[in-house]
């Protein structure tokens, strides 16, 4: 097919498709998929390898969120039967990252349900955050604490975070059908917020929710044009107790041309199969893992994901491999990008005018 022959081209070099292009490949065939894949692979091979990063989830704080993001389960006046819980204490939360760790994790990501964090939430993470250096030094640290003002991410950032997840999750156009309460600038404003300071921004999707194939190329692009560093790709899990809980709208061949277009326009870019993979890919998950380099292991936020075993098995069965602490995930060029701020808020020096 001419359009995969393009869209290899260009992966190789590193180049995104263009826009229809990208709109195509949501429009391919039943027929067509195994060779959608195929071109997919050819792409995360030539950056990734056969690598696959794993990450592993903490959920600081559980439930009873003031905001109303329809596909959440601890949303405002969610009936979903979640744990609902406050802050966890820091060496519970290490404890948590340590097993993580141990069963191959080689990111933590730190969640907490809220709009944003206080000032007083960010120093319980720096508290927590040093609980985890202590016991699993090596484990790189992503924080994901919501709306996020210039000082606390330089806060985080000093503390010895990684990185910082805030997902667009739908297009610009769709946003307001999914979340009353803030709004799709602010979120785009939160990930420059944590790009600015140092920290690698990992932003990405939820598909699924109603959306057409324009709206998920358009946040795909949206993604693009923020130089995020890792793409997590969830599948909307539709709880019950929350307004998106009839909404089931994909099938596995969907999911996979939804990554393999999410990975032509991130030739080099981390792009993460995240949660929904195991009620929506199903029996097909393996050939995701020609297309993403990292997963997540084990249970999500408020949701059971398969055991960490089956994915190790998974991954190994796929003739795939897990990437270890010392292998950068990613490519040269890339890695590069992301440096530290060691001047402006939270510093002696001046910020770069
Ligand atoms: S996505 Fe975050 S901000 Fe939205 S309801 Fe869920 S926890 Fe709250």
């Amino acid at each position: 097919m001419e359009l995969l022959t393009t869209l290899v081209d260009k992966g190789l070099r590193g180049q995104a498709p263009t826009r229809e292009e990208a709109l195509a490949v949501l429009e391919t065939s039943d027929d067509d998929l195994l060779d959608v894949v195929s071109a997919a692979g050819r792409v995360r091979r030539e950056w990734f390898g056969r690598r696959v990063k794993l990450n592993y989830l903490v959920n600081l704080k559980s439930g009873l969120c003031p905001e109303d993001c329809s596909y959440c389960s601890q949303r405002l006046g969610s009936k979903a039967d979640i744990l609902t819980y406050t802050w966890l204490k820091p060496h519970e939360a290490a404890a948590a990252a340590e097993a993580g760790a141990k069963g191959g994790a080689k990111r933590v990501c730190l969640v907490a349900s809220g709009r944003g964090p206080t000032d007083r939430d960010v120093e319980r993470v720096v508290d927590t955050i040093e609980a985890i250096k202590e016991r699993s030094p090596d484990v790189e640290i992503c924080a994901c604490l919501g709306l996020l003002s210039q000082r606390q991410a330089a806060r985080l950032r000093t503390a010895g975070v990684h990185a910082y997840n805030h997902n667009l999750n739908t297009a610009e156009s769709e946003y307001g059908k999914i979340c009353t309460t803030h709004g799709f600038t602010d979120r785009v404003d939160t990930v420059r917020v944590a790009r600015e300071a140092g920290l690698s921004a990992c932003s990405g999707l939820i598909a699924g929710m109603g959306e057409s194939d324009a709206d998920l190329v358009d946040v795909v692009f949206a993604l693009r044009e923020l130089d995020v560093d890792s793409v997590p790709v969830n599948f909307l899990i539709p709880f019950t107790g929350t307004p998106l809980s009839q909404t089931w709208e994909l099938t596995p061949q969907r999911c996979l041309r939804i990554l393999a277009m999410a990975r032509f326009v991130f030739p080099d870019v981390e792009v993460r199969l995240a949660g929904g993979r195991e009620i929506h890919l199903r029996t097909l998950q393996p050939l995701a893992l020609h297309i993403v380099n990292s997963i997540f292991l084990g249970d999500y936020l408020t949701s059971e994901g398969q055991p960490g075993r089956a994915d190790l098995e998974m991954i190994e069965d796929a003739g795939f491999v897990v990437e270890d602490a010392e292998t950068a995930t990613l490519p040269g060029h890339r890695a590069g990008l992301v440096s530290p701020r060691r001047r402006g808020a939270g510093t002696d020096l001046a910020p770069n005018a």
